[in-house]
């Protein structure tokens, strides 16, 4: 079983450092206001100053918190059903800091793959898609990929029966067993 893991929203928690840095210079934005994947069309922020600004977030890595305790257990016994590759997209000049943070907090992957654009992961060749996205959750169902959402306030409202939602990221681990186990 090859699994395609997410680092943005998944692993590293990394809206809370763009919530901090946003609400030194705009006004405040709490993360459970935060209900939309472009939520930051509704608060007049343009979408290159957004990613940008999450590029300049991960340039202090090490500030970034984990989306859970334990993340590090529950990507190791990810590991103990499948193949983990990190699958992320961003601008490449962050994969440094990522790859920092990943060693760091200790998550066990076997390979690393950097794409520019979330909707390009649907094209890979994954068993297993864990991610955040909408778009993405998408864009892998219509391609045919298993996808497991990680539950996030920005897309609470998707809802397509064929995408497994979790809370956190050791449940994802029966699924996958019962998805191996169905496949025999
Ligand atoms: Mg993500």
């Amino acid at each position: 079983m090859k699994i395609a893991l997410d680092v943005d929203g998944v692993l590293a928690d990394v809206i809370e450092s763009w919530l901090s840095y946003n609400n030194k210079i705009r006004p405040t934005i709490s993360k459970s206001q935060i209900s939309e994947w472009d939520f930051w069309k509704n608060h007049d922020i343009n979408k290159f100053d957004f990613y940008n600004e999450l590029s300049i977030c991960w340039k202090s890595w090490e500030d970034i918190p984990p989306t859970e305790n334990n993340i590090a257990s529950a990507t190791k016994q990810l590991s103990n059903i499948g193949t983990i590759d990190i699958v992320t997209a961003r601008d490449e000049s962050t994969h440094s800091d990522v790859k920092n943070w990943l060693k760091l907090h200790k998550i066990n992957f076997n390979n690393y793959i950097g794409v520019l654009e979330g909707v390009e992961k649907s094209k890979l060749d994954y068993d297993i898609f864990i991610d955040d996205s909408p778009l993405n959750a998408k864009s892998m169902l219509e391609k045919g990929k298993s996808v497991i959402l990680y539950s996030q306030p920005w897309n609470l409202s998707f809802e397509d029966k064929r995408a497994t939602r979790i809370h956190e990221l050791k449940n994802a681990v029966p699924i996958i067993d019962n998805m191996i186990n169905e496949s025999k």
